[in-house]
């Protein structure tokens, strides 16, 4: 069977991570059709905007694409592309599964956590404006419809892989009502999954708890901007931005792709490590119901790991992205 998947290369690393997964896809014997879309900076110079609807109609068309990071400059300029993907097809869980990998120098091991993210409220909202010069207003929004389904979600997801405890990290001590209502939502829930243990934790707690050892958490579910800390914090346990794996995921639609951005610095050399957006990719597979292609895509990047040869520049390597892809296939 064929999939058909819209494959969005990106900014910066973007169209060389996206190449690497592309050639790793192709050694599973999977058939995939790919509908390339442009989105990010270098759609602006194409169509005028960084998210074209054309992308849009495609990941609806398809309910699944494959994505590179896309660049948004800091202040001013345009919307994330991201958050308005994320909003717009409301793809309202950002799954990060962190696990420890062989052959990677870390002060931890054993690392077997994933991160739930809600992906579409909170301070992500876009709702700021200037009160009085000198005087701005962000607005936070959560609300029980927003938490009840990314705790059913989260919950649904622990019971399927065998996950035995869910953590809500929150800050309900100073935001009574938002983050006491996020709470009141994943308590609801969770008494309907007697099977899985649930407890909170305060956010400040939860970062220093995961320093000291992120081996004591399981499932952790959070709101959007803690969500989104976290989990570049936990990317840090095992090894770094370039391994962290990511999928977005909402009722009609999926994205799949790496924790880290468009790396600017290290764009268009060769320099980029694939792995992440790689194992993003079986995390794609594993979402087609192709478990046994995903596990030898996982099986290929540890072997490569493990072997020491052909590690990216990041993990102290001098091997080149496609270089890494070819290893990696060739494991395949
Ligand atoms: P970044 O993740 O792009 O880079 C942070 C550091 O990690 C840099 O030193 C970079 O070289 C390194 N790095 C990142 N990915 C790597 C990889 N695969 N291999 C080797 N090294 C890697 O974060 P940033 O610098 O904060 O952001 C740059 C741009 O990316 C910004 O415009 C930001 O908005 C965007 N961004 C996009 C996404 C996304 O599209 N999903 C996510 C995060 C940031």
């Amino acid at each position: 069977m064929s999939h058909t998947v819209t494959l969005i290369p990106g900014d910066g690393i973007g169209p060389e991570v996206v190449a690497a997964a592309v050639r790793v896809l192709s050694a599973t014997g999977i058939d995939f059709e790919w509908e390339t879309e442009t989105a990010g900076m270098a759609a602006i110079g194409e169509h005028g905007t960084p998210l074209p609807t054309r992308v849009l109609d495609s990941v609806r068309r398809n309910k699944l694409a494959l994505k590179g990071p896309t660049e948004t400059p800091v202040a001013g300029g345009h919307r994330s592309v991201n958050v308005d993907l994320r909003k717009k097809l409301d793809l309202y869980a950002s799954l990060r599964p962190v696990h420890s990998l062989p052959g990677i120098k870390s002060r931890y091991a054993d690392v077997d956590l994933v991160v739930v993210r809600e992906n579409t409220e909170d301070l992500y909202s876009g709702l700021e404006h200037v009160v009085v010069p000198g005087v701005v207003e962000s607005i936070k929004i959560i609300t029980e419809r927003a938490s009840t389904r990314i705790a059913l979600f989260a919950f649904d997801y622990a019971r399927a892989q065998g996950r035995k405890r869910i953590t809500a990290v929150h800050k309900a001590n100073i935001m009574k009502l938002s983050d006491g209502l996020f709470l009141d939502c994943c308590r609801v829930v969770g008494k309907q999954y007697p099977e899985i243990q649930y407890d909170e934790i305060i956010v400040d707690n939860a970062c220093m708890q995961l320093v000291l050892d992120p081996t004591r958490f399981d499932v952790l579910l959070l709101e959007n901007l803690y969500g989104d800390i976290v989990s570049d914090l936990c990317a840090g346990f095992i090894g770094g931005l370039g391994l962290a794996p990511g999928a977005n995921i909402g009722e009609d639609a999926a994205i799949f792709e790496a924790v880290h951005g468009s790396a600017p610095d290290i764009a268009g050399k060769n320099l980029a490590n694939p792995m992440a957006l790689i194992l993003s990719s079986a995390l794609m597979l594993d979402h087609l119901g192709e478990r046994a292609a995903a596990e030898r895509v996982r099986a290929a990047v540890h072997e490569v790991l493990r072997a020491g040869k052909k590690l990216p520049r990041d993990l102290g390597g001098t091997a080149g992205t496609t270089e890494i892809a070819e290893a990696i296939a060739s494991r395949m």
